[in-house]
């Protein structure tokens, strides 16, 4: 008998872990695994506030996939998804197809735009390795071309961060310690530059502990962050940004107003809502006996405040542990286990040497928030790759 077609949609946290975990689940001759990214690298989507700010080469985020997994169990393709047809249990890839038994679509976030105009055309998002180096070239090349000018813009040294929820307030915490070294690189007078905050609730961090967003906010603005609260962005133009009462001009708008699933979900078919699919309690489709759904394409409910977890690493991780054993049980004909999301807890950088966190009852501040969010980030290359990769690629400076 032919082994079932274990097909796996995404190397990022949820994609690769699960691979990564099935080639522990089962037996070399229980399944055939293959993994499709659209890189033929995997990169730390958690890390990406830096080398988009440029206080992190994008190098250090992500590492070759033929590195991190067992290439004797996983055939890695390198290619991009279109579509998948669940009809035929099939995925159309740019250059050829896949025919699967069982399916785990783990394709990640867009950027989600609520349709505001000109969002897409002249917005940058903080999405992947590629659209985060474009951010930092962009920046200083600005930086760069303003002694050149012979009348220099004050649009040209604006920046417009859309959002402060935790991506637009760890990109602001970096851009806020890039900024003096830019000035200096560049010749730059600091009070030249601005780094706007445009954000529609009436605080920061909505729905945070109130202390430490205190605590943020204090720090930002003490490195010149200018925050512009109970502001939704209605426009986005060539020329900068249109609020309620004012426009302001800006050469960079960096867009962070949350996430929704990748839309190719959507596109092929499936129920959606913002672009992620509602899974029963294993984490398969509704419907679909044989699709799982991992990381952000995922909508979980929980269910003592009946609103959806926000989508994070710390629960595609987790995800992919019962992905992994769900698919065991599938193809061993026994029970699959309900996923039940452990929150470990909340940390959030605010730069070199500063976070926020809230880990259990506990609240953390400034370089000791800072060292558990290195902790944090090396027990998931621990996780992915044990020692070895840790030492390759992990944080190990604590303070
Ligand atoms: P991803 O990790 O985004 O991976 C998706 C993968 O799919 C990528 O490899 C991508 O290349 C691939 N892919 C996409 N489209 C295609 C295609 N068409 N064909 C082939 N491959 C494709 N969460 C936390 O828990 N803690 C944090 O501290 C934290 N910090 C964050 C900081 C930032 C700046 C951002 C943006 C997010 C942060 N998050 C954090 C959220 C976290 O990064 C996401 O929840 C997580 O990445 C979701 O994992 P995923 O596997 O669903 O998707
Ligand atoms: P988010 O939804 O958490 O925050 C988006 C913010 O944009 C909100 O505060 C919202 O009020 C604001 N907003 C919406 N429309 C706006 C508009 N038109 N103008 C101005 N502001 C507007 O989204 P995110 O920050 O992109 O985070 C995405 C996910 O990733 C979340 O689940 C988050 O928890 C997770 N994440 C976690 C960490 C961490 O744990 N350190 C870091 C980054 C992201």
């Amino acid at each position: 008998m032919s082994r079932p077609k274990i097909v796996i949609l995404g190397a990022g946290y949820g994609g690769i872990m699960t691979a990564t975990r099935l080639t522990k689940e089962l037996g070399m001759n229980e399944a055939e695994i293959t993994l499709v990214n659209k890189h033929n690298y995997h990169y730390q989507t958690t890390w990406l506030h830096e080398p988009a700010a440029g206080t992190l080469h994008h190098d250090r985020t992500r590492m070759p996939i033929k590195d991190v997994i067992d290439t004797n169990r996983i055939n890695f393709v390198q290619d991009t998804v279109v579509s998948i047809d669940d009809n035929t249990k099939t995925v159309k890839l740019e250059n050829g197809e896949l025919a699967y038994d069982y399916l785990v679509i783990g394709l990640g976030f867009e950027s989600e735009t609520f349709g505001i105009p000109g969002v897409k055309d002249y917005a940058f998002n903080i999405r992947s390795v590629n659209t985060v180096r474009k951010i930092r070239e962009h920046i200083e090349y600005l930086f760069a071309s303003y002694n050149n000018e012979p009348n220099p813009s004050d649009s040209m040294l604006t920046i417009v961060v859309a959002g402060a929820g935790f991506t637009g307030i760890e990109f602001i915490g970096e851009m806020a310690d890039r900024i003096p070294e830019l000035c200096a690189e560049f010749d730059v007078p600091r009070e030249r530059v601005r780094l706007i905050c445009a954000e529609a609730a009436p605080t920061v961090l909505p729905g945070f502990d109130e202390e430490l967003v205190e605590y943020a906010v204090n720090l930002l603005e003490s490195k010149g962050v200018e925050f512009m609260l109970g502001t939704p962005i209605k426009e986005v133009t060539a020329d900068g940004v249109v609020l309620e009462e004012e426009e302001i001009k800006a050469d960079t708008i960096v867009w962070t107003t949350g996430i929704r699933g990748n839309s190719i979900v959507e596109n092929s078919g499936f129920e959606t809502m913002r672009g992620r699919i509602k899974v029963e309690g294993d984490l398969r489709a509704p419907g679909k006996d044989h699709v799982f759904i991992v990381g952000d394409c995922a909508l979980i409910i929980n269910e003592e405040i009946n609103r959806p977890y926000p989508p994070t690493a710390q629960i595609a991780i987790q995800q992919a542990f019962t992905v992994a054993r769900n698919l065991k049980a599938l193809i061993n004909g026994t029970k699959t286990e309900t996923f039940v999301p452990e929150i470990k807890g909340t940390v959030a950088s605010l730069g070199k040497g500063e976070a926020i966190g809230k880990v259990g009852n506990k609240k953390l501040y400034g370089a000791t928030a800072a060292a558990m969010k290195k902790i944090i980030d090396n027990r998931y290359l621990f996780l992915l790759g044990g020692i070895p990769l840790v030492v390759k690629k992990g944080k190990l400076k604590l303070f």
